[in-house]
């Protein structure tokens, strides 16, 4: 079977490994399709993502779907030909964090296609993997494998509606409209937002933001000289940072109303960035972060399954796994695509 390795920056290389055979408690997993997410780009591009750097090589891949290839002994949560959505989150249930039902701040947390712990926690860029039954969640429905590999973007989404409280009635900015964007366009409507804007600076992912519900785009570096944001779309109760640019952080302080909240989900450079913190304190914002998703996984999985929510404008295409580093390199083209997923070859 094939496997997709990380070396190092610019160094992915598919090879040939054994096939895995499950351990009591453990499913073994067909891929069905693997989300290319901006982490794996930074492993491949930059052997490395903030603090994570590569230290032996990494399988990418924490966003997938599969089916039940076989189960090992002790299994009952799923069958042979079962589809699932895999969580990769392993927590460890233990520390306060978890205790406290904050399992994405769990200090021992094992995350799939990382480096953030050593040895690393190995992806799913492969054609079969095993997987703990508690991470394997059965879907009952006829959705595509690429919209079941779409709930873990949707839970962090969801995750970030939760940090920000009820959004019932309120209005949106969210500032970035990548998937994660579009994402939370999903997730703050299933959240009952009554109005939601987006901006970004390229015209693509605003289309398909607008596709998925945003009532408004703007395209925030063609803001007319002197003109502000709030301008544009009002000042909104809530904002969510996606992006990761600075600016777009800034930005979001200096929209919401007075008394807002701006969540920060977005990866913002490893080296910081200025910021004019005074804004949080006059206008007396609530600035609070968003890391992963709790206990969401569920929630997102079923969105998806019933399509009460439909995440399709938001996949651009599949390519099989020979192809991986191709496909990499499409899925950093923002102008073409949003969400691309590998599959077996
Ligand atoms: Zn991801
Ligand atoms: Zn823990």
């Amino acid at each position: 079977m094939l496997e997709c390795k990380v070396y190092a920056a610019n160094d992915l290389r598919v090879i040939e490994v054994e096939m895995p055979q499950p351990g009591p408690g453990e499913v073994l997993v067909r891929l069905g399709a693997a989300g290319i997410c901006g982490s794996d780009m930074h492993y491949y591009f930059h052997g490395g993502v903030g603090s994570f750097r590569i230290r032996e090589p990494l399988t990418p891949g924490h966003e997938a779907s599969g089916l039940v290839a076989a189960v090992g002994q002790g299994v009952t949560r799923v069958k042979p030909g079962q589809p699932i959505a895999i969580n990769p989150s392993r927590a460890c249930g233990q520390c306060a964090g978890c205790r406290e039902g904050r399992e994405n701040l769990c200090t021992n947390m094992r995350f799939l296609g990382s480096a953030s712990v050593f040895p690393h926690m190995q992806g799913m860029f492969r054609e079969y993997f095993t997987m703990p039954e508690q991470q394997c969640v059965p879907v009952d429905s006829d959705v595509s494998m690429q919209e079941i590999a779409m709930s873990e973007p949707l839970s962090v989404a969801l995750h970030s509606v939760h940090r920000a409280g009820s959004l019932l009635g309120k209005t949106v900015l969210i500032t970035g409209s990548g998937t994660i964007g579009c994402m939370m366009v999903i997730a703050a409507r299933l959240g009952g937002a009554r109005r939601i804007a987006v901006t970004d600076v390229v015209d693509h992912p605003l289309d398909v933001a607008r596709q998925v519900g945003a009532d408004q785009t703007v395209r925030i570096d063609q803001l007319a000289e002197g003109t502000r944001l709030s301008d544009v779309i009002g000042e909104p109760d809530v904002g969510f940072e996606v992006s990761g640019a600075p600016q777009a952080l800034i930005t979001s302080l200096e929209t919401v109303r007075r008394g807002g909240t701006v969540v920060q989900v977005g990866t913002l450079p490893a080296e910081g960035m200025h910021l004019p913190a005074n804004l949080v304190m006059q206008r007396e914002i609530d600035l609070r972060g968003s890391f992963r998703f709790g206990n969401v996984f569920e929630h997102a999985v079923d969105a998806i399954a019933t399509r009460r929510v439909d995440v399709r404008p938001v996949i651009s295409a599949s390519q099989p796994l020979t192809q991986a580093e191709a496909a990499i390199k499409l899925a950093r083209d923002k102008t073409r695509s949003m969400k691309i997923h590998l599959v077996p070859a």
